[in-house]
């Protein structure tokens, strides 16, 4: 059985998301991450990737991307959210979503899109409304470069870390 089904979003009101249709614990692969596997090469000369932030761009190896902006990859719908109960991962090839958290029937899925701070992050404001949003779609790590209140968070994410 399924365990998401995809509707209407509540933090992208545009679009569209994915949600829990039962109760899905912690560590539980909700839907593969699937979509076409291109070169690196074809990644640079590809004119697809250059305006915008590569959302649906994923670095497999040292040699292969997968670009999963392709109708049949419905785990493209996912939204960033500031306090993610999903993220992606993968092996060799192949990527799927694993839930972080024990995640509740009808919550949105939600992933870390994990986009680096850089000059033109106030394009892409998040809307995830959650008490430890940054207001951008930044990945956690880069929070702190926005909101001095994510600095202390940032040093001891580090300290573990290590
Ligand atoms: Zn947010």
């Amino acid at each position: 059985m399924k365990l998401y089904k995809v509707k209407k979003s509540n933090i992208d009101r545009q679009g569209r998301g994915l949600y829990a249709v039962k109760d899905i614990k912690e560590g539980s692969i909700i839907i593969n991450y699937v979509g076409k596997i291109i070169t690196k090469k074809q990644t640079e000369v590809s004119d697809k990737f250059d305006n915008a932030k590569p959302i649906y761009l994923f670095n497999l190896n040292n040699r292969y991307d997968m670009d999963g902006d392709v109708s049949w990859n419905t785990a493209r719908l996912i939204n960033h959210s500031c306090s993610n109960n999903c993220d992606y991962d993968g092996q060799g090839l192949k990527l799927w979503v694993v839930a972080i958290k024990d995640i509740k029937k009808g919550e949105e899925l939600t992933c870390d899109y994990g986009f680096g701070y850089d000059s033109d992050y106030k394009q892409f404001p998040c809307k995830c409304k959650s008490k430890n949003c940054c207001g951008y779609i930044v990945r956690s790590e880069s929070r702190w470069r926005i909101n001095k209140r994510f600095s202390l968070r940032h040093k001891k994410n580090n300290r573990v870390n290590r």
